[in-house]
């Protein structure tokens, strides 16, 4: 007999509340291996006794077999005397003061809880609220650490016999699975309307079909939020939605019972399939089929259609199908444009009693709120537009371990983010600084990491814009709690957040594509398309397209008609009378802009390119008004002919000494108003501007590379949101020899920003 040995076993990273403790028993015990585990606040720690070639196998399939929702960042083993244990046993967990681990977040519905839903002989059979240790919520029903029951909202649930014998045993599926539950001891649904309960459970569920396919309006309490649910197959419906909703033209996603009806709706790629089906279930942005049958309503102008699969046992049923029940709802976020989705209940009675006809609640209280994470696959990757449920908050692995950082990020679309160690924590998706609601539930959010993940900030970062509602909460801790504040430029936050998302270490300088809508400038100008060279320390502006005024401040971002009438001014091309958006505005409002622009009347500067893609949506006669954030770029670039190889061209200005160069777009639009006057079709000249746009990243970045050596180039920015853009220029890149960073984990949208000043900030000098 071979003699035994000891070994002692660490391993970090999501390995709690996702059944790693069972998965460590049953391979400990078919190995004949003798010892503990157990959680702390850290991790989980092993402790085994067996033959040196079982402990070896024992180590492999840690990591080659663990379960599907771990993630092990670190597996860190090392000899120690053999104990004499007898058998193998799940210990109890150890608390040490001060220490943190990552939290698992929200889980889609796994296939065996979906089959015992179904299953008529199952105790669960038809229970909303059933889950396991593969599934269920996570983080939208925290309130602190350890992740135990007590600490979660099923806290005032206590667990029925039944339930308590499945907990317990480590063979069970539901071992240790904080938010099991049955119909005994759970949670429940019901609906109301106008403050009067109308129907409990199944019944409820009835109802709330009936009122669905009747066509009304339905607010469904989800896992992080209410939704706003009716018929997507129903254009009086949706078109009612909207009215109540106040949004005019933004896309509506969807939600589909299973694969095959998504089929009937869309292309799904062998890709796009996985993302519907992962753990996440995020919203994934598909290929709409023509004549479907979708409300035209859902997403007006688009070629795609937002997709998500049921992701709860709740969805699951409502959404079971039926030869009269609608096949897709339509699953928008529970609140007036602007404002943050509601998650609690009063809340939610109050602000979408005008919205929905009827309420699908129920009684489990939602800690967190989850906005819905929406992907799209670009190059055979997930390539994230919002990252929010599903993935928040999964902390971002860093190539190096960071003081504690707090981050507020941008004001559209924020995120903050938090550091400690080698992780990152970026949060879930908060929404548009713009009102006191979405400040509130930041702040919520920022005290709730803090103590989730023990974070202390030592030091602070925020936009430099002094008037962010972000930036002003920043300032104020950092006066309050004399913490240091590094102020980050936008853009440069831009590139840093690239470079975080790619796990960049070296010193290498590399150019930053940095191309969005708006960010401010040192320079007291409005940034937004800037190329820079440098790293998270610092960075030069190389090249930025030349500033044009904008008129009305903020304002001409809902405008592209006054954006391109700005672009033709500061080109010196007539407004000729035949053009969409000369057209489009009387002539009092011309005379009107062409005042404001010559005497700079609230008119500030601007290299955004997100006002350029505005512009010649405008000037081609696709879109003078904006009614959502991006709308006349979204539909310039899906009206684009994929098979146009024509291209607009710029001129690029070398900058005299110490000053940056020019990005000059002039001959640009002469070539383009040129086409338009012609009547050249809508769909050749998209194409030419989006080529043209290709050529010119190619081309600064060559001129870059001739001057510097530098060779590896980030695209970050909104503006990477454009697939057509994204995938022509990085494809153009790649001929030219360059090596191109995308965001993989992070939105390249300002969701990313707040990364980015963390790096900023931890590399500060
Ligand atoms: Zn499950
Ligand atoms: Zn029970
Ligand atoms: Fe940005």
């Amino acid at each position: 007999m071979t003699e035994l040995a000891g070994l002692k076993v660490y391993v970090r990273g999501i390995v709690q509340g996702v059944g790693f403790r069972p998965f460590i028993y049953g391979l400990a015990t078919q190995r004949h291996l003798t010892g503990w585990v157990r959680n702390t606040s850290s991790g989980v720690e092993i402790e085994v006794d067996g033959e040196p070639a079982a402990l070896d196998d024992f180590l492999a399939a840690i990591q080659r077999e663990h379960p599907p929702l771990a993630r092990i960042d670190r597996l860190e083993s090392q000899p120690c005397p053999i104990n004499g244990y007898t058998q193998f046993s799940i210990d109890a967990s150890q608390p040490l003061p001060g220490e943190f681990m990552p939290i698992s977040p929200d889980v889609a519905v796994c296939a065996d809880c979906r089959r015992e839903l179904f299953d008529p002989s199952d105790r669960r059979y038809r229970y909303p609220f059933i889950n396991c240790t593969n599934c269920g919520p996570r983080f939208s029903i925290i309130t602190d650490i350890p992740y135990d029951r007590p600490n979660t909202s099923m806290a005032n649930f206590p667990l029925c016999p039944d339930c308590q014998r499945e907990y317990e045993d480590p063979r069970d599926r539901r071992f240790h699975a904080q938010p099991v539950a049955c119909p005994t001891c759970g949670p429940s649904i019901w609906l109301e309307s106008q403050g009067a309960r109308l129907a409990e459970k199944e019944d409820a569920l009835q109802m709330a079909r009936d009122w669905l396919r009747q066509g009304k309006i339905i607010a469904v309490k989800g896992l992080g939020g209410f939704h706003l649910a009716c018929d997507a197959l129903n254009p009086q419906a949706v078109a009612e939605l909207r009215r109540r909703k106040q949004r005019v033209g933004k896309p509506f996603a969807v939600m589909a019972f299973d694969l095959d009806t998504v089929r009937r709706f869309a292309g799904v790629s062998p890709e796009e399939q996985a993302q519907l089906t992962s753990p996440a279930h995020p919203i994934v942005l598909l290929d709409a089929k023509e004549d479907s049958g979708v409300a035209p309503e859902v997403a007006p102008g688009q070629n795609t259609l937002g997709i998500m699969l049921a992701y709860t046992p709740l969805h699951l049923l409502l959404l079971e199908p039926a030869p009269d029940f609608p096949s897709l709802l339509v699953m928008t976020s529970g609140n007036l444009s602007e404002e943050p989705i509601a998650y609690q209940d009063d809340d939610a009675r109050s602000r979408l009693a005008g919205l929905a006809d009827g309420f699908l609640m129920h009684n489990r209280p939602i800690h967190s709120r989850v906005d819905d994470s929406v992907v799209r696959i670009l190059g055979q990757a997930p390539y994230f537009s919002r990252r929010s449920r599903g993935y928040a908050p999964n902390p971002l692995l860093l190539p190096k371990s960071l003081p504690p950082i707090l981050a507020a990020g941008a004001e559209l679309k924020n995120t903050f983010c938090l550091t400690r160690q080698e992780y990152a924590f970026v949060s879930h998706f908060i929404g548009d600084m713009e009102n006191y609601e979405t400040l509130a539930s930041f702040e919520a959010g920022v005290a709730h990491f803090e103590r989730l993940f023990r974070i202390q900030p030592e030091r602070l970062a925020c936009d430099l814009h002094p008037d962010y509602l972000a930036s002003r909460y920043a300032q104020e801790r950092s006066r309050r709690e004399g913490l240091p504040l590094v102020l980050v430029q936008h853009h440069h936050a831009h590139l840093a957040a690239c470079l975080g998302d790619n796990g960049w270490v070296s010193q290498e300088p590399v150019i930053g594509l940095s191309f969005d809508g708006a960010g401010l400038g040192p320079d007291g100008a409005i940034w937004g398309g800037e190329v820079l060279l440098g790293g998270y320390a610092s960075y030069q502006r190389l090249y930025h397209l030349a500033y044009v005024p904008l008129p009305g401040g903020d304002l001409a971002a809902r405008n592209p008609a006054r954006m391109a009438l700005a672009h033709l001014w500061q080109a010196g091309l007539d407004w000729d009378p035949a053009l969409p958006p000369v057209q489009s505005l009387c002539f009092d409002d011309r005379t009107a802009l062409r005042a404001q622009i010559e005497h700079r009347i609230n008119t500030p500067l601007t290299s955004s390119m997100g006002r350029l893609f505005d512009a010649a949506s405008a000037l081609v006669g696709v879109c003078q008004k904006n009614t959502y954030e991006g709308q006349a770029a979204i539909e310039l670039e899906m009206l684009a002919d994929p098979l146009e190889e024509g291209h607009y061209p710029f001129e690029i200005r070398a900058g005299k000494a110490g000053e940056s160069g020019i990005l000059e777009p002039r001959p640009m639009w002469e070539a383009l108003t040129a086409d338009a006057l012609a009547g050249t079709p809508i769909p050749v000249m998209a194409a030419r501007f989006h080529n043209g746009l290709a050529g010119l990243a190619l081309d600064v970045c060559t001129a870059i590379r001739q001057t510097t050596g530098a060779r590896v180039v980030a695209l970050s920015g909104g503006v990477w949101q454009n697939r057509r853009l994204t995938e022509i220029t990085i494809r153009r890149l790649k001929q030219g020899g360059f090596t191109v960073l995308l965001h993989r984990q992070l939105p390249p949208n300002d969701g990313c920003i707040a990364l980015g000043q963390a790096m900023v900030a931890a590399y500060a000098p």
